[in-house]
């Protein structure tokens, strides 16, 4: 999709601070943490939201990715959170796919 943020940095047209990246995923640092480790971890192809997705393959990379990335960042012992917002309700402002990987800190429970 043109017009969509992350899918211009899963094509290389804007550049954020990457973490991770393969052929399907891309995983990158939030610009605005709401934690000491806060990565966005997405599909390169443009899913809208949780709902649309029905790649069950997709779904897992997804997860697994971030559960790799939290042992990379350190965050495994201590523990971390993974989170997808959807739609109004969720708190969803970017319309592609994405799972907030949060850690580094206690996060308190339950969320607002
Ligand atoms: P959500 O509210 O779940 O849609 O989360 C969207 C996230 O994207 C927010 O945490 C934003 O801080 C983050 N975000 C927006 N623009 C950028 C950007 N250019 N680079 C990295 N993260 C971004
Ligand atoms: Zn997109």
């Amino acid at each position: 999709m043109t017009d969509c943020l992350f899918c211009k940095m899963a094509a290389g047209d804007i550049q954020p601070d990457i973490v991770h990246e393969d052929q399907e995923i891309l995983a990158f640092r939030d610009i605005n943490p709401r934690a000491p480790v806060h990565i966005l971890i997405i599909p390169k192809t443009h899913v809208p939201t949780l709902n649309d997705l029905d790649d069950v393959q997709m779904a897992g990379r997804l997860l697994l990715t971030a559960a790799e990335l939290a042992k990379q960042q350190g965050l495994a012992e201590d523990g971390y959170r993974t989170v997808i917002n959807c739609n109004a309700h969720g708190g969803q402002e970017v319309f592609h796919l994405h799972v907030h990987l949060l850690g580094g800190r206690q996060l308190t429970w339950p969320p607002g």
